[in-house]
């Protein structure tokens, strides 16, 4: 099974995640730029981050075997602190660089005005770079906060077809379905969507412009959770090449778009793999 998770947060996580990504199969992913947990004061904070994530990430990744790209913008939650609106006017310098493959994540936390405007702004600079863009949905309001997203969406002339709303539901999916935009679910271990949620999607509104991440950051989450959604789909009666288009080959056409995606002498996947939760010594 090869999976490209397009949504994960690698600078929260170890060498051991690497490690076990790799034996499950994860060839390729994606980091989209993100809250760090910690409020930045400054956008040269911001800076060095876009920085590690076009050039150390990237390496860490490539030492197991993972080709890493990245999207660049200023999040919704910190697009309400006035100290770091400025990152809007370096985002073009990043959305020139080769790794970056889309704006994101933009998008709502809480609906404030100064996230309306950080939200059109990146969506424009989306246009102007030709690239696609990464929206994040709120996880309170979420079906507001979707159908706001979505009129937004429309509004900035962004082609539906370059847009992924994430963090989905059995709630939203259908109003974002509708708008033409790809789908974007993130798999969690005991909250938001699981994997037989998602297979009972994936029965109901088949696999097309439907992408599935493991979103994992520094809370609670398991960037196994793409292999275990795949290991569902084959148990739920899926074919392997099911799996492979939403896997694999979704990810690669929705981030293809960039022009910039770079899959060349990726390695074979072997069948290391023996289980779906990463183990850590100890307990
Ligand atoms: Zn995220």
């Amino acid at each position: 099974m090869r999976i490209f998770d397009p949504h994960i947060h690698m600078t929260s996580r170890t060498t051991d995640d690497y490690e076990a990504m790799a034996a499950a199969g994860v060839r390729a992913i994606v980091e989209p730029a993100f809250w760090l947990g910690q409020p930045r004061t400054n956008p040269g904070s911001f800076a060095d981050y876009f920085d590690s994530l076009i050039g150390w990430e990237p390496y860490r990744a490539s030492q197991f075997g993972i080709r890493h790209h990245a999207t660049v913008a200023l999040n919704p939650k910190e697009a309400n602190d006035p100290r770091c609106t400025a990152v809007l006017d370096l985002l073009p310098r990043y959305l020139a660089k080769d790794g970056v493959v889309a704006v994101g994540e933009i998008g709502y936390d809480s609906m404030t005005p100064a996230e309306d405007e950080a939200f059109a702004a990146q969506l424009a600079l989306a246009v102007e770079y030709e690239l696609p863009a990464l929206v994040h949905t709120p996880h309170r309001d979420k079906a507001r906060g979707t159908e706001r997203t979505l009129a937004v969406v429309a509004e900035s002339g962004i082609a539906p077809g370059r847009v992924v709303v994430d963090h989905l539901n059995e709630v939203t999916i259908g109003l974002v379905r509708e708008s033409g935009c790809w789908m974007g679910f993130s798999i969690y271990p005991d909250t938001k969507m699981s994997p037989p949620r998602m297979v009972e999607i994936l029965k109901e509104y088949g696999p097309e412009r439907i992408l599935v991440n493991s979103a994992a950051d520094w809370g609670r989450s398991d960037p196994l959770l793409t292999r275990a959604t795949g290991e569902a789909m084959l148990a739920a009666g899926f074919t392997d090449d099911d799996v492979d288009r939403v896997l694999w080959r979704n990810p690669v056409e929705f981030y293809g778009q960039s022009g910039r995606l770079d899959l060349s002498d990726i390695g074979d996947v072997d069948a290391t793999f023996e289980g779906s939760s990463i183990k850590r010594g100890g307990s």
